[in-house]
Order: structure tokens, then C-alpha cells, then sequence
């Protein structure tokens, strides 16, 4: 059984890359072995993730993602269960925001702006998937 999760949230201080990089390499680190794929991108202060697996092990991350103290107003955005995977190629991929060409996110909303908290959750999953097909995530394992 598997599921997709999408949901976003605001980092608590200001982010810098290091930090991030911290918790892309725990993500990295930890998924494999729970069979969890997905995809984080984080812009102005905003969190953006899909994670992808067993139903009971995206379940149990997003609970201790949720209670981490780094982020908070963290919103379900999106949960399906679902036949396969889009993402299975990343244990964590990374959007490189600089390499979005800001069409892409004018597309979707008012502003060239990543505000998953002002469109549907749809809009934001079709913006992953543009994202995947341009080739702004990085970090294949
Ligand atoms: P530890 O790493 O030992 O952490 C113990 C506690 O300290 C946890 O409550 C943790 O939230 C907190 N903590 C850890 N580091 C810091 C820090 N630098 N500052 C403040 N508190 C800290 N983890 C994954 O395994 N996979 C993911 O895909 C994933 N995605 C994430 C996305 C976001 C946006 C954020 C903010 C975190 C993500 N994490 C992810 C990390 C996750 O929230 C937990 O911190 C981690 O899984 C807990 O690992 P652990 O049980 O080994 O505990």
C-alpha cells in the first residue's frame, strides 16, 4: 500500500544553506531504509515536501516531521494513496530554486513567488511535476 504526502510549512528563523543541508542529509540518511522517495524544495522561509512509501512509514515520519521545532504552521496540503511512485528516483531530492525559471511558478500563481499556502494542492503537485520534468531537482542518490 502506498501513499503520497504533500504538505508545507515556515521555518521558525531564518534558514541558511547549511541547515538545510543538515536535513537533507538526515532525510538521505534515514529514508532508505523506511522505503521512503520524495522531494523537498524550500524558498523565502517556506518548506515544500512530497514524501512517497508504505502508508504506515510516511505516516510515521510526517508525525515526527510535523513535531520538529525547526518548522512550524505545518499544513497537509495533499494525501493519496497511490500505484506507484513519481519520485521513486530520490531518497530526498532537492529543488534547485535557482535553476526555476520563475515562468514556471507564474504559471500556477498571482506572483513568481513559492507560496503553497495561497493555491490548491493540486496547483503545488502540478508544479513538482513541472519541476521534474524541466530537471530542477537535484540530488540524485
Ligand atoms: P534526532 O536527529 O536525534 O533529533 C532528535 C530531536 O531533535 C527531534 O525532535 C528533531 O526534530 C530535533 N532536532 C534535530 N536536529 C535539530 C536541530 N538542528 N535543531 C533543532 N531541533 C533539532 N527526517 C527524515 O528522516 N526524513 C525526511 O524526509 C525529513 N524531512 C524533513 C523536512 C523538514 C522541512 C524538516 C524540518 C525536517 C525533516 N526531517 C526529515 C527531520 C525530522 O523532522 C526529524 O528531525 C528526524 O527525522 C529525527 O531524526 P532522529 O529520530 O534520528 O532524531
Amino acid at each position: 500500500m502506498l501513499v503520497r504526502l504533500m504538505y508545507a510549512s515556515r521555518a521558525v528563523t531564518a534558514f541558511d544553506q547549511d541547515q538545510l543541508a543538515l536535513i537533507v542529509r538526515k532525510s538521505r540518511g534515514s529514508n532508505p531504509a523506511e522505503g521512503i522517495t520524495g522531494v523537498l524544495c524550500f524558498s523565502q522561509g517556506i518548506f515544500l515536501q512530497v514524501l512517497e512509501g508504505g502508508r504506515s512509514a510516511v505516516n510515521r515520519l510526517y508525525n515526527r516531521i510535523a513535531s520538529d521545532p525547526r518548522h512550524t504552521q505545518v499544513e497537509l496540503l495533499c494525501y493519496e494513496e497511490i500505484e506507484e511512485r513519481r519520485f521513486a528516483g530520490w531518497s530526498m531530492g532537492q529543488v534547485d530554486i535557482a535553476r526555476l525559471n520563475p515562468a514556471l511558478l507564474l504559471k500556477y500563481s498571482e506572483k513568481a513567488l513559492l507560496d503553497p499556502y495561497a493555491v490548491s494542492g493540486k496547483v503545488s503537485m502540478a508544479l513538482f511535476e513541472e519541476m521534474l520534468a524541466t530537471a530542477s531537482i537535484v540530488g540524485q542518490p
